[in-house]
């Protein structure tokens, strides 16, 4: 399983994707990201890769012109509110670059997934993407442009190749799910926090596509405070999914927001799951898709401690390499420790700080059990026709 030189799509300028200091995506935890795998020289300027810039008509493939031409005057006429395109809310402000930013996301995603479709690498990742809750005509959640979508679409009209879309975002995928509903050849796959408490809501069992798109899209709502073992038992059925659809390309979002120290989620995995998910979706890349595979960024609100780990480890895996272990790089910590509102994590594994024990771990295992049998029951039924 050697595999060609991974890709990582970075530029300083994706930075400039920024509602307002105190707003929860911070996209400050991509120089976190790079700048912790390059202090363990796991990065070097070989692997990175600047965005390619594309015409904007690659945001019609996906988007409204109408809602085009409102991020636009949104990003003109700031501040400014534009609510029935979501602009301007408490989730999705206006800010100046908005236009710009956006779309810089969105050709960060294409370009990944045009290096992985034309063989230049194996695999490519760009953590400033997977923007997944974008909408053809709105802005939703803290999305603008849905570069995931974008970059489906782009992989469909190019190269005809049937997409596996894995989230693993403790909020569901709506915006790519949505984008896909009716289409046999994108296969969407969303693990979320159960949308009875959590935004958006949706993703729930039943949701399983329309018309020629019915069976392709899976949902699995877990509990809140679902731990790592819950998690992962969960995760397994996408194997089970991989095999029935046979992608020829996996795109998957790792939003690292449920982690139990996110603010925003329910959810209670550790470190381990982030370590885990990515060596399950490498091993089936190449099982089915001769390695292919784009990898995106997504949720994850507690930058410091959480975020630039989770993403380090899936890096490392890309990269065919052993995940890092004990002790944190002292010269990131030294550098960001002075500017971070808490105490940065000194070691690869958590500490379990602030973590509880939750009582009712038995019965959300059952929970999702349940939950996951309900889902892959299509499957089976499926297969005995
Ligand atoms: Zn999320």
């Amino acid at each position: 399983m050697k595999s060609k030189n991974t890709a990582f799509i970075y530029t300083e300028d994706f930075l400039q994707y920024s509602f307002h200091e105190q707003h929860p995506f911070n996209q400050l935890r991509l120089l976190l990201t790079k700048e912790l795998l390059e202090s363990e020289q796991a990065l070097t300027a070989e692997d990175i890769v600047l965005p390619k810039s594309y015409s904007e008509d690659l945001l019609l493939t996906i988007h409204a012109k109408e809602y085009i031409d409102i991020v636009k005057r949104a990003s003109a006429e700031h501040p400014v509110s534009f609510e029935s395109f979501g602009i301007g809310t408490t989730d999705t402000p206006s800010f100046p670059e908005m236009y710009d930013a956006s779309f810089r996301t969105v050709t960060g995603s294409v370009t990944a997934a045009e290096l992985v479709m034309s063989t230049q690498v194996n695999h490519a990742l760009n953590i400033a993407g997977g923007l997944h809750h974008g909408f053809p005509d709105r802005a939703s959640g803290f999305c603008i442009f849905n570069d995931i979508a974008i970059a489906i679409q782009y992989i469909r009209e190019h190269y005809q190749a049937k997409v596996l879309y894995i989230d693993i975002d403790a909020h569901h995928g709506d915006g790519v799910q949505h984008c896909f509903y009716d289409d046999p050849n994108v296969c969407t796959v969303s693990i979320h926090e159960t949308g009875r408490y959590l935004y958006p809501g949706t993703g729930k069992t039943g949701e399983r596509g329309v018309k020629e798109g019915f069976g392709f899209a899976f949902n699995f709502p877990i509990d809140a405070f679902t731990e790592d073992d819950s998690f992962l038992e969960t995760f397994s059925s996408i194997e089970e999914i991989a095999a029935y659809f046979k992608p020829d390309v996996i795109v998957s979002q790792h939003g690292a927001d449920a982690h139990y120290l996110d603010p925003l989620t329910h959810l209670h995995c550790s470190l381990a799951t982030f370590e885990e998910v990515p060596k399950r979706i490498h091993k089936l890349a190449h099982q089915y898709c001769q390695g292919k595979w784009v990898a995106l960024g997504g949720g994850g609100y507690d930058i410091w401690r959480v975020v630039p780990r989770a993403w380090s480890q899936l890096w490392q895996i890309m990269n065919n390499r052993e995940n890092f272990r004990g002790e944190i790089s002292k010269k990131w910590l030294h550098k960001w420790q002075k500017q971070a509102p808490v105490p940065l994590p000194t070691t690869w594994e958590d500490q379990l700080e602030e973590y509880k024990p939750i009582p009712r771990h038995d019965e959300i295992v059952e929970t999702n059990q349940r939950m996951t049998e309900q889902v892959m029951k299509f499957i089976t039924n499926h297969k005995n026709e």
